[in-house]
């Protein structure tokens, strides 16, 4: 019997309650400020791996949310912020590095909460 076993075993449950926190939808958080805080944490797998995580967590409803993001041109998580939605008050040329707080959404909503505007490219 070792204490090293123990304090491993601590690091290693840490870690996981880490990833749980990071990985769940906050409280009246919102598609775009979940999915963005995802895309830092853990990049994009060309699929849209984080938006529909939120949509099971949140707005198991939303079935046509897979749908309505690819006709906007996101078909994976960060083409979401290409062609989607960018930060209000964004310049393109110059992203902001510090995502604002969340303003917070309805829960089971899909909508993006006010730091969000539609990307108009025409
Ligand atoms: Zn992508
Ligand atoms: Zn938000």
């Amino acid at each position: 019997m070792s204490s090293t076993h123990t304090i491993a075993d601590e690091a290693e449950s840490f870690l996981r309650r880490r990833q749980a926190e990071i990985t769940t939808p906050g409280e009246g958080e919102c598609l775009c400020c979940y999915v963005m805080r995802q895309l830092d944490e853990f990049g994009c797998d060309n699929r849209l791996r984080h938006a529909l995580h939120y949509r099971d967590v949140l707005a198991p409803r939303a079935t046509g949310l897979a749908a309505s993001l690819s006709r906007m041109g996101g078909y994976c998580d960060c083409e979401l912020f290409m062609n989607g939605y960018q930060l209000r008050g964004e310049d393109s040329d110059a992203p902001r590095a510090v995502l604002p707080a969340c303003v917070g959404v309805r829960r089971g909503s899909v909508t993006p909460c006010g730091n969000w505007v539609r990307i108009d490219r025409y």
